[in-house]
């Protein structure tokens, strides 16, 4: 392809963006796709010769778009966001267009100037305090991953990276039993195995219990553990649960373990003054991380990683002598010793774009709208016979389920699995699932940047009519 045909072909795919956009409410919101169906249609080899760009992009709406779930679309409810908006896509054209590897300061200065600017941006619109350094990883487990290497080394003088984990103490680390996937894979990546993770029991409000947290640590000290690092959620996947981050940075100051803040989902929120009781306690915590890839209208991947010792993720991570001794706040740095991969993208581009399009303004009315209608819906919810809420609204996230007289627990674990399945097959909205305390639970999600409060009601008539319809035909 020459440039005067990709100029043509550049121009021709807009217009094929802005009409999918435009029009993005009239597909079925999860793809109709069944296992292998698109496979079946890729030929089994590369073609020998080139093909023209036509016949490519034929195949891309015939065989690829029937298999894409549409996370753009107003009625997306399903796990949490995967927001985007026209100012991040207008800037990975150009990040793809740049192609740039910025893993030195030099491979590319503007890109690592950025990204230190934009993130400072950043932690001062979430509220964070200024011992904080920030880097853009490609997600949030990439980021606990460092934190729980970090750890490792601290709790270990260095050690386990020279000498292995055999010379070294067992350790433990700590999340809640409502934590992320991604901290039992950082442990087992780490190479802590499996058996060195502790599931803090959490409470009424899906929270860590502090007084839990306290036992485990003094009975792992008792018998000759050494508790290396804590990980605390604020805004858990399944139930929102937020950590009381100041009682557990309290103990982990005590006891001199490292405190990681995994705000994954919730941590956007922070840009909303009212929310900021979450981070009470941040000044003892080591790391957090959020992705403005959920929830603050920026493309997938940029998850943002703040760390208290820059030096000391570089020394864990670095394959040189350290050479990065400070966090170095508003200089240039390398980042190529700040996270796992060697290369990174031009990812702070997007964020820029993004910031300075809405502003702080433009995107706290987003979330302050998400939260609001998470809060009428559950007003819905609790008004409607035959429905209960079986987690609290937590930001722009509950669960519920449906609770029709009659059935016990199997029952209506079955009917409410079926409801999810009847609903997502629908296609007008797509909803996912939760095992809560034993019991099946739907998610409802509200946080995709373009939907509006009609869409809410929309999906909740659309839950209400198909549940009717499920409950009505249970024994046939
Ligand atoms: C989504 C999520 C993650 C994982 O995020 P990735 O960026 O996909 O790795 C981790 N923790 C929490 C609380 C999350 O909600």
């Amino acid at each position: 392809m020459n440039l005067e045909q990709f100029r043509q072909e550049a121009h021709g795919l807009v217009d094929w963006m802005v009409a999918y956009l435009s029009t993005i409410e009239r597909r079925p919101v999860r793809s109709p796709a069944t296992p292998g169906s698109i496979a079946a249609q890729l030929p089994a080899a590369a073609p020998e010769g080139p093909e023209p760009f036509e016949a490519i992009f034929r195949d891309f709406e015939r065989i690829v778009m029937p298999g894409m779930t549409h996370w753009q679309h107003p009625r997306f409810f399903a796990y949490f966001p995967a927001n985007s908006s026209p100012p991040s896509v207008l800037a990975e054209m150009l990040t793809a267009t740049l192609a740039a590897q910025c893993m030195l300061w030099q491979t590319s200065p503007a890109a690592s100037e950025m990204e230190g600017r934009v993130l400072d941006w950043l932690r001062q619109m979430l509220g964070l305090d200024a011992g904080l350094a920030g880097v853009i990883q490609d997600s949030a487990s990439s980021a606990t991953l460092c934190a729980v290497l970090v750890a490792r080394e601290r709790a270990t003088g260095w050690q386990a990276n020279e000498a292995g984990l055999g010379a070294c103490p067992p350790l433990a680390v700590y999340t809640s039993d409502q934590a992320h996937s991604s901290v039992e894979k950082a442990v087992r990546i780490a190479g802590l195995g499996r058996s060195a993770l502790r599931l803090v029991p959490s409470d009424e409000r899906f929270a860590m219990r502090a007084d839990a947290l306290a036992g485990m640590i003094e009975a792992d000290l008792r018998a000759g553990v050494k508790p290396a690092c804590v990980v605390a959620t604020l805004g858990a996947t399944g139930t929102g649960g937020i950590d009381p981050l100041a009682a557990i940075g309290r103990l982990c100051r005590a006891h001199d373990i490292y405190l990681h803040v995994d705000a994954a989902w919730a941590g956007s929120a922070l840009l909303l003054p009212e929310t900021r009781w979450m981070i009470d306690g941040i000044e003892q915590a080591d790391s957090f991380v959020t992705n403005p890839h959920k929830w603050l209208r920026t493309n997938f991947d940029c998850s943002v990683h703040y760390v208290r010792r820059p030096d000391e993720l570089v020394r864990t991570l670095s394959v040189m002598p350290a050479y990065l001794t400070g966090p170095g706040t508003g200089q240039a740095v390398d980042y190529r010793d700040w996270g796992i991969p060697l290369g990174r993208r031009f990812r702070a581009l997007k964020l820029w774009f993004v910031i300075r399009s809405y502003g702080i303004s433009g995107l706290q009315a987003m979330l302050r709208d998400h939260i609001a209608w998470t809060r009428e819906l559950a007003a819905w919810i609790e008004a409607t016979p035959g429905f209960e809420l079986v987690s609290p609204p937590v930001l722009g996230l509950l669960s519920f389920r449906c609770r029709p007289s009659g059935l016990d627990a199997e029952g209506l674990d079955a009917l409410n699995r079926r409801l999810v399945e009847r609903i997502n097959d629908d296609g007008r909205i797509y909803l996912t699932q939760n095992i809560v305390r034993g019991r099946f639970a739907l998610r409802f999600s509200i946080g995709q940047a373009t939907t509006e409060r009609r869409h809410v009601e929309e999906g909740w008539a659309v839950v209400r009519e198909l549940a009717e319809q499920v409950v009505r035909t249970r024994n046939v």
